[in-house]
């Protein structure tokens, strides 16, 4: 039998199924939102909602957004024959807040892995090619994360951009500001190597 009044365990419940969530976690959250006033009850289910009601993907990027296209894509300004391909939307908001990048995103939504059966069908790649010809890209950066099987999807994208006149590029991988190279693995100090630049 559970301690808390089941309103509360349902509330707990719910809250420790989201990732990176215990039960501990869910409690302590679940405590707060009964201890605050009833508007943030409100504000928080209408948050919810809307997230659900408002929320899709754009028809070009396929970032998140709440207008399609969306602001990037249709900023004119950032229309500079550059696209950053990233593996998900939190990679795409990760570049956006550094404030470097200034061109247009695509996120292909995952990397290929065929031991759970992802191919290239299953990403957005076919709409990379469309884009590429639309809008008159010079260049790809391909900035998918260092694993396995983004090193997978990297190969196979070049192979497959390779006779398209396209330059294509990729984020340096390699030693992360405030690293030591003492504590580095073998292979992120392969590729740093590789990855050098002149000075
Ligand atoms: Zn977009």
């Amino acid at each position: 039998m559970s301690i808390y009044p089941a309103p509360l365990e349902n509330l707990i419940r719910h809250l420790a199924r989201m990732p990176g969530i215990g039960q501990k976690s869910a409690a302590r959250v679940a405590l707060h939102i009964l201890k605050q006033p009833r508007e943030l009850a409100d504000d928080l289910s209408r948050s919810l909602l809307d997230v659900k009601d408002k929320i899709r993907f754009c028809s070009v990027c396929f970032n998140f957004t709440d207008e399609d296209p969306c602001s990037i894509c249709s900023d004119e300004s950032r229309a500079n024959g550059v696209i950053c391909a990233v593996e998900g939307p939190g990679d795409q908001l990760a570049i956006e807040e550094s404030g470097v990048f200034k061109g247009k995103y695509h996120v292909l939504h995952g990397v290929l892995s065929p031991l759970d059966g992802v191919g290239p069908e299953d990403l957005k790649i076919g709409e990379l090619l469309t884009r590429l010809e639309k809008e008159k890209i010079c260049e790809v950066i391909m900035a998918i994360n260092p694993t396995t099987e983004g090193e997978a999807t990297v190969s196979f994208l070049a192979k497959l951009l390779s006779d398209r006149g396209i330059t294509l590029t990729r984020i340096a991988l390699g030693i992360p500001m405030g690293g030591d190279l003492k504590y580095m693995d073998a292979m992120t100090l392969r590729h740093a190597l590789k990855s050098r630049t002149c000075l």
